[in-house]
Order: C-alpha cells, then structure tokens, then sequence
C-alpha cells in the first residue's frame, strides 16, 4: 500500500536557521494553518524503479519536497539518487528504465510516466550531472535552448538578462561554451535551468569537479535563487557539508531507498552522517572505505 507522510517542514513553522521558502510560503509561514493545510509540491511515493525490464535500483522510495524548500537527497555512490532524479524528471525513459510502483506526484497530479518534455512544460527542470551543456555552442545558445518549451517567447530576452545578474562571469563569455570553466559551466548548466521559469529544479552532484571557493560560489548561487525566485530545489550531493549548508532537509540514500531523513540540523548532528560523510575537520569527507563499517553495523537499515 502507498503510503503519505507528512513533511516536518508541513507541520512545524521554519526551524531556525532554515531556508526561508519561497516568497509567498515566507509570508504565510507565520500562520501554523498554511502549512498543516499545505500538501507538498513533489511526493515521492514508495516508488520502484527498473532499468532494462530487470534491474531493480529503486525499492519503495518515498520523498516529499515542500513549496520554495530547498531538500538534499544524500548518500555514496551508487545509491541511486540520480535515478530518483531521472525518475522524477522523466528522464528514466531514455535509458530504458521505468517507474514500476508507486507514484510521482507534482502539484497535485500524478507525472509518473509522463514524457520529460511535458515534464519541463509542468514545471521542473534537471541539470544532469557532468553539467552537459552544448560545447560548441555559445553561452547564449545555450541559455536560450533552456527558454525551449516556453510559449512566451516575448519574455524570453527580458528572462537572459535576469539570469546573467545571477552569473555575472558569464556575461562577459562570449565564445563557445566548451571554453568555460568547470564553475562557469556548472554556472550556464544552471542558468539554463533558470530560462524555463521552472517551478522547481533537480541538481545532480552541482559541486562535482568544483574547487571549494568555487563550490561555496555555487552554492550561494543556489540558495539566492531559490530566496529571490522562489524556485524550489531536490539536491542530489555527495558533498554533504555543503548540501547542508543550504538545504532545509535531507534524506539520505542507501541501496535503493532512505534510510535517514531529518532537518539539515539534525542530520549534521548524526553521529553516522558526521562520521561517514562530514568526515572530522576540513572540507573533505572521509573516505567511503569507512562504508565496510557502516555496512557491518546496518545503524540506518
Ligand atoms: P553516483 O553518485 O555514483 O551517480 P547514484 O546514487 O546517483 O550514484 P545511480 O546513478 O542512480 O546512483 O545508480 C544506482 C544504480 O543503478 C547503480 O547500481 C547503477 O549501476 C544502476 N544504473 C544507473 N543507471 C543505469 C542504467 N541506465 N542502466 C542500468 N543500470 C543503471
């Protein structure tokens, strides 16, 4: 049976410290009503996913992600948090995988199953990881291929302009996108995001391949647009520390399903987060040769 939980963020006004949300939620947060009579804007119910007819990476994952949240999906490689991401996106397809239980539902209907254009249309829109933005292509090109699915098209310039005062380095780009940085790159990935007025955004590992400087830039990147825009964000990182540091919430992953959720507080103060993924001083988490040890205690399973 499907089940539904409710948020923490539905029931309890903003923690300290929180990602304000959106601002419209920012405003009614002050009233308890709003957000007990809220529903989330994406519930990930008890889903499965298969690639190839027969291999089976999603077992019963469920995940709600408020209005103007910003919520990290967490854990080590393989976990399957990108195929959450595709399965949401609807991205799924095009590997031949599929969401064979459950339910995906965005803004009160259901979108599993639905094509990833139309997905784009209702509102949600993935930067893949590894950034995949067209190399030879310029930094406009690329920005307005995002404006693709738009029916405004009188907008669509006026909306350039907008994102460019979020990477004003990009502004100044003017030749081909495969000369970019790997910050500049990530910063277009996201920018591109940004032209399809999306409701919400999926970022896949935003920090992978980043300096740390670069890292935090991004990040704040991140947490201006989701504060000024109102976008809503599901963050997929394996850079804990900084998924924390902007997000609201997490999960964090395991062989197919959640096996901890918790405010960003609360996560940063688990024992099992703090050793195996916040890893002592410095911006480096430990290494995931600790996961024999984790695996050994089975603490979160
Ligand atoms: P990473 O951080 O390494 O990307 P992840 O948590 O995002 O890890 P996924 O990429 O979702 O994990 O992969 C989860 C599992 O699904 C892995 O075992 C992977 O081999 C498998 N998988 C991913 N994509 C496909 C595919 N297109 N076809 C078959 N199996 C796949």
């Amino acid at each position: 049976m499907v089940t539904t939980r409710t948020h923490p963020l539905l029931t309890a006004p903003a923690q300290a410290g929180a990602v304000t949300p959106c601002a419209n939620a920012a405003s009614a947060s002050a009233d308890p009503a709003y957000w007990q009579a809220a529903m989330p804007l994406l519930s990930v119910r008890s889903i499965e996913v298969v690639y190839d007819e027969v291999i089976l990476v999603l077992r019963g994952l469920s995940l709600d992600v408020p209005q103007g949240a910003i919520v990290a999906l967490l854990g080590a490689n393989g976990a399957g948090k990108s195929t959450t991401l595709k399965a949401i996106s609807g991205l799924l397809k095009t590997e031949n995988g599929a969401v064979t239980r459950g339910e995906i539902v965005f803004g009160g209907q259901r979108i599993d199953g639905t094509d990833p254009d139309r997905i784009v249309r209702r509102g949600i829109f993935q930067v893949m990881e590894g950034r995949r933005i067209i190399a030879d292509m310029t930094v406009l090109e690329n920005l307005q291929l995002g404006a693709f699915t738009r029916r405004d098209r009188e907008n669509v310039a006026r909306d350039l302009d907008m994102v460019l005062t979020y990477f004003p380095r990009l502004r100044e780009r003017t030749g081909l996108a495969g000369y970019l940085s790997g910050g500049e790159q990530q910063m277009l990935a996201i920018g591109r995001a940004l032209m399809a007025r999306p409701t919400m955004i999926l970022m896949d590992e935003p920090s992978m391949g980043l300096s740390p400087l670069l890292v935090k830039e991004v990040f704040a990147i991140i947490r201006d647009i989701n504060r000024t825009l109102g976008v809503t964000v599901l963050l997929v990182e394996q850079n804990t520390r900084a998924a924390l540091s902007v997000a609201s919430y997490g999960y964090v992953m395991d062989q197919g399903k959640v096996v901890l959720d918790g405010t960003a507080d609360e996560l940063r103060n688990n024992e099992d987060i703090k050793e195996f993924y916040l890893g002592g001083a410095g911006e480096q988490r430990k290494s995931f040769k600790n996961l024999k040890s984790y695996r050994r205690r089975k603490r979160w399973l």
